[in-house]
């Protein structure tokens, strides 16, 4: 009995392993597919100031797009990307397809910001800042509207590399965020030595505000860290009024959220439904 449900348990698990391998190999030839049929696209999403209800600038989010036209969202795939090393050609592209858009914002008029996530084998690769410059140069998108997100957990590990990549592409004259701040390990003196500008409060602590009357008192916490330490604060995954409220009241007045707007393609940033935002008027 025993012997036989060992062999089961056995039997059971080589074949998940399998079936997780194949799949992981699936996913991996698939990825080659959509590099090579440019079945990828970049969502934006609005971040707004509240005081003022304008648009200062947009998240780019990557999405995968199937024939059938499906869609796969990041979390799917960018792992298999990640330890395929293909994400550092993906990333090369999010970064020349989201300086595209400031360009155009710009011959638009708008003044806005684009955020671009950076995954941990892209912030290691030592080409990083001259591909930005390359791109930056070729586009003419303005270095101080390109916002660079990392998280905590690629600045742990070996951090004189990481402030050194860090150094580097502050020298290009962008700007860098930490995002799902509070979910890392990142301790206050470490984050004094990181020449980081900006700070995003995970969704995981604004989600059950006003409920959780732990949450709220941790996210008053970074608000006020980050006035100390001169960062600027954006709160990730806003859905309800009483969460802004409770934002404006504490001081922290960017904000991204499904309340003002999911991810949307470029061509429908432009007919919001929820009210007509101004944007790109205000400074930072
Ligand atoms: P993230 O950078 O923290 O992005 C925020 C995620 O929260 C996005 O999911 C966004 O659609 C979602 N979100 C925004 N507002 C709300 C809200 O009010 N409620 C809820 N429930 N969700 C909200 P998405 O697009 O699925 O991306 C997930 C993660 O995948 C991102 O987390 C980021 O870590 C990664 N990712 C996305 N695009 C890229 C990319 O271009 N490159 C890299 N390296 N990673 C990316
Ligand atoms: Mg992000
Ligand atoms: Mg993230
Ligand atoms: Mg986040």
């Amino acid at each position: 009995e025993a012997k036989a449900r060992g062999r089961n348990t056995y039997h059971f698990f080589s074949q998940d392993l399998n079936d997780a391998a194949k799949e992981k190999l699936q996913i991996e030839n698939h990825l080659r597919e959509a590099i090579r049929e440019h079945q990828f696209v970049l969502y934006y999403q609005p971040k707004i100031d509240i005081r003022t209800n304008v648009v200062i600038g947009y998240e780019a989010l990557l999405r995968w797009v199937r024939p059938d036209g499906s869609m796969i969202p990041p979390l799917r795939f960018i792992p298999v990307a990640e330890s395929t090393g293909l994400i550092v050609e993906i990333g090369e592209w999010i970064i020349w397809e989201a300086c595209r858009f400031i360009s155009r914002q710009q011959s638009r008029g708008h003044d806005v910001t684009i955020s671009i996530n950076l995954s941990a084998r892209q912030f290691t690769d030592q080409n990083l800042a001259e591909v930005v410059e390359r791109v930056l140069q070729r586009t003419g998108a303005r270095a101080d509207k390109l916002i660079f997100e990392i998280t905590e957990s690629m600045l742990m590990g070996d951090t004189d590399a990481a402030i050194a990549q860090l150094n580097e592409l502050k020298g290009l004259g962008v700007t860098l965020s930490i995002d799902d701040f509070g979910t890392g390990y990142s301790s206050l003196s470490y984050l004094k030595r990181f020449p980081v500008d900006e700070l995003k409060i995970d969704r995981s602590f604004v989600k059950d505000i006003p409920a959780d009357t732990n949450d709220m008192d941790i996210v008053a916490a970074i608000i006020a860290m980050a006035q100390k330490m001169n960062l600027r604060v954006v709160a990730e995954g806003v859905e309800t009024i009483e969460q802004i409220e409770f934002l404006k009241n504490n001081a922290c007045y960017l904000v991204q959220g499904y309340y003002f707007s999911m991810p949307r393609a470029e061509q429908d940033l432009y007919n919001l439904s929820y009210q007509p935002l101004l944007i790109g008027a205000a400074e930072l």
